[in-house]
């Protein structure tokens, strides 16, 4: 099967309401804009030569739907300027009507994703989010209702955030439709208001095995909803170990998210655990912990659900924080090895 291949570009912070205290899309994207126009035509040209043809293009790392009338009709021609099936915006989960709707769908806009990062309004106003949580369902269900892909970015452990939180996280991300997921534990750069606080005296509120044990239980609530998990843990971009001051990064945290979901399985089943070949095995741990026997009955989908069954549907990682104590072990073992 051929590649998907989209063409790339990053809008940081271009039309943000407000700048969010985590943020500095500058450093994760590796990208300044200066010169609007100039700067993006760069982009566009830059990766247009790079293959003979693309699928889609994308716009990230800004909120589209925030810029101005002007910006947003050159995005939208540059579109036209390649033969591509379709478009992707990132946008702030707010300020969509249906004039909005519409002009996304006369400029070939399929695919909409938003930062939502929390459902709990304490979090999104303590992180500088300009939106509730029901700006974020109203704004799905439009979506929704007008036939658009929709893709969720969460995040995890943010200032401010607690287990409620996360169990009310966990519980929309059961229930609503949409098809696409990323997950980005939180990470402290140096140059945002957050860095600043947690200097001056305040503190995140969990430990990275309960971050990994919590974006995990994300990762398999999507899969078992059908949703695809298009990434877990932000890029290793160049730039963003040197701008790291605090909270949760590693550079191979999608790795080590699926192995924990696969560890989680192993651990419930009374058999020799059955896996499908080339599974997802951060340092080996799981061959070395468990004898696998290879079969092709089992996919990542069936292990999600057996995971979601035993852990998750009860809320038993909630109530008895089970999964908090299996990650520990799990990640004192990575340490090990
Ligand atoms: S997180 Fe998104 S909305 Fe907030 S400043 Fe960064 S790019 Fe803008």
């Amino acid at each position: 099967m051929s590649k998907y291949n989209i063409l790339p570009i990053f809008i940081p912070f271009q039309g943000c309401p407000r700048k969010c205290i985590f943020c500095d899309q500058n450093i994760i994207s590796g990208t300044n804009i200066k010169d609007f126009k100039k700067d993006i035509l760069e982009q566009f040209e830059f990766y247009k030569k790079l293959k003979d043809s693309w699928d889609e293009i994308a716009f990230y790392g800004g909120s589209f739907n925030y810029l101005s009338d002007d910006k947003r009709a050159f995005l939208y021609e540059l579109t036209k300027q390649i033969d591509v099936k379709q478009v992707r915006i990132s946008a702030y989960p707010k300020r969509f009507d249906k004039n909005f709707i519409k002009e996304l769908q006369s400029n070939n806009v399929k695919t909409v994703e938003l930062g939502i990062q929390s459902f709990s309004d304490d979090v999104l106003k303590k992180n500088r989010r300009f939106y509730t949580k029901d700006d974020v369902l109203n704004t799905i269900t439009l979506l929704s209702k007008n036939g658009f892909n929709i893709g969720i970015q969460l995040m995890v452990g943010m200032y401010g955030e607690s287990l409620e939180d996360i169990l009310l996280n966990l519980n929309y991300l059961s229930n609503l439709k949409y098809k696409f997921l990323r997950i980005y534990p939180t990470v402290v750069l140096k140059s945002t208001h957050l860095a600043k606080l947690l200097k001056e005296k305040f503190s995140l509120n969990f430990t990275f095995p309960e971050v990994l044990a919590i974006s995990t239980i994300y990762l398999i609530s999507a899969i078992k909803l059908g949703a695809t998990v298009l990434r877990v843990g932000l890029h290793n971009q160049s730039k963003i170990e040197d701008n790291i001051v605090g909270g949760y990064f590693h550079p191979s945290f999608g790795d080590i998210v699926k192995t924990f979901a696969i560890y989680l399985y192993c651990k419930i089943t009374t058999h020799k655990p059955k896996l499908f070949k080339n599974f997802p095995n951060y340092k080996g741990i799981i061959a070395k912990t468990w004898d696998i026997e290879y079969t092709n009955e089992v996919n990542f989908k069936s292990i999600a659900d057996q995971v979601w069954g035993m852990y998750i549907e009860n809320n038993r990682w909630f109530t008895e924080r089970v999964i908090f104590k299996i990650a520990e072990e799990f990640w004192g073992k990575t340490y090990q090895r």
